[in-house]
């Protein structure tokens, strides 16, 4: 067969109507699996029982055998160490240095076929104030078409959309399947990913694949779905201004001494033209296309008060996805009710740079850096400090996966995908790129626009679950017919 018939048969209309079945027909069964997992609280913080992180990396363990996709011996629970943990640690606290269980399972290809990486968590965020929850936040109850409870969406719902697309896979073809299947669930995706670039390094050999699905993103509403291509990357550091030796009385020597406030604002001042936008120079943008957004749907959005303007110039969205942004996060300064007449003799500032596709964190930093020495007032000494960086992530959209996975949303959903850039980042995302360069990353997700992910109610709408499980399966099939 050419490549072309290959592809025929995987959109063959008998084909897509077995595997939109399998899905259908299993789709109670996923349910009750979501909602087991989410009666698990696996909240991967270190200040949580990690006993229930472990519980539910076992759950998970267990489900991917029932895929019946993996040989028993496949599938293994791995804890990795933290970066940078010295191998000599005493072994009592050996333990403390090691980040939570993740999920691995590893079906080998065979006659030449691809391998696709199914990405997930399994760990979930805290879920904050009880008293903010309409119902018992890891007691799963289904109101009208969506299912409530921490992690019932982030990223559950994501574990689950690959455990459901693997077993219509393999209840289609049974031990026929060629592709070639990894399955990797974090455990500690919302506590930093902390032992990540370990794990990827030490299972380097277990993980190559030539498609990585990342199942922990949005989706444009409940019925249209998205292809996320773009993430924005991030660099943070801290600011801090000093002009004196020590504090002085205002009154004394205000207006003609300079405090510390003076050249921190009209520095902080320059980082922004006068109609919001970055000006930097050095940072650059990214020119895509973007859906229209008006001012008055990000007013409501963003929750501007009235009267209040967007910031920056261009599309709104192209402002928030492809755009450099620049926010002051914190400040080291006198409290309102502690402040007397001094001059303070330095301030600090904390500065978050959101970072344009396609542009790295150490370019994009080293332009901060330079913008700042230039533009500091009055000689004031100028210290920047804890940087921290995240690269951005770009998506290139011509490659096959990505073909591949527009005609399976297509055919899944029965609406064409937009492509989305993420104004935030996803840290791991560009670990995973970093470490597997030739991999084609497809992020796709189970959220809509009302999961509340993060936050009180959090919920899975069942009929994105449906449609997410539908695309999935027929995009692994049409790889497998690759
Ligand atoms: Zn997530």
């Amino acid at each position: 067969m050419t490549d072309t018939d290959q592809h025929a048969a995987a959109t063959d209309p008998a084909l897509l109507d077995a595997l939109r079945e399998h899905v259908q027909g299993a789709l109670p069964a996923t349910i009750a699996d979501l909602s087991a997992l989410v009666r698990l609280p696996s909240v991967s913080w270190s200040a949580f029982d990690p006993a229930n992180v472990r519980a539910s990396a076992e759950a998970v363990a267990d489900l991917a055998r029932s895929t019946g996709v993996f040989a028993a011996d496949d599938v293994r629970i791995v804890r990795s160490a933290f970066e940078g943990t010295s191998s000599d640690v005493a072994e009592e606290h050996a333990d403390e240095q090691l980040g939570q269980p993740a999920v691995l399972a590893v079906r080998p290809a065979r006659n030449g076929k691809p391998t696709v990486m199914l990405y997930a968590h399994h760990d979930v965020q805290p879920q904050g104030d009880d008293a903010l929850w309409d119902t018992p936040p890891f007691e799963p109850t289904l109101r009208g078409d969506r299912l409530y409870g921490r992690g019932a969406s982030d990223d559950k719902a994501g574990v689950m959309t690959h455990i459901a697309s693997l077993r219509a896979l393999h209840a289609q073809f049974g031990d026929d399947l060629d592709l070639g299947v990894v399955l990797f669930v974090e455990g500690e995706e919302e506590f930093g990913s902390r032992s990540f670039r370990t794990f990827l390094r030490e299972q380097k050999e277990h993980l190559a694949a030539d498609v990585i699905v990342v199942a922990d993103s949005d989706n444009w509403s409940a019925e249209v779905p998205s292809i996320t291509v773009s993430l924005r990357g991030n660099v943070t550091f801290k600011l801090t201004l000093t002009t004196l030796e020590h504090a002085s009385h205002s009154g004394m020597f205000g207006g003609a001494a300079p405090d510390a406030m003076i050249p921190m604002m009209r520095l902080l001042a320059s980082l922004h033209d006068d109609d919001g936008s970055v000006a930097v120079e050095g940072l650059t943008s990214y020119d895509g296309p973007v859906p229209e957004r008006s001012d008055e749907e990000l007013a409501a959005d963003a929750a501007l008060l009235p009267g209040v303007r967007p910031v920056g110039t261009g599309p709104v969205l192209s402002r928030m996805w492809f755009q450099p942004s620049i926010t002051v996060t914190g400040m080291d300064v006198p409290s309102v009710a502690n402040a007397s007449n001094t001059l303070l003799p330095t301030v600090s500032a904390r500065v978050s740079v959101r970072i344009a596709p396609g542009q790295s964190a150490t370019d994009a930093y080293a332009a901060v850096e330079r913008h700042l020495h230039a533009h500091v007032p009055f000689g004031a000494r100028l210290e920047i400090s804890e940087p921290d960086a995240g690269d951005g992530f770009l998506v290139d959209t011509a490659g096959w996966a990505v073909q591949d996975a527009r005609t399976a949303m297509r055919e899944g959903w029965g609406a064409d995908a937009v492509e989305q850039g993420i104004g935030g980042s996803i840290p791991f995302v560009s670990d995973l790129a970093a470490e597997f360069p030739d991999a084609q990353i497809l992020v796709t997700g189970v959220e809509d626009p009302d999961t509340r992910a993060h936050s009180p109610n959090e919920s899975q709408h069942l009929g994105v679950l449906h449609r997410a499980i539908a695309s999935e399966t027929i995009l692994l099939a049409r790889l497998a017919a690759r």
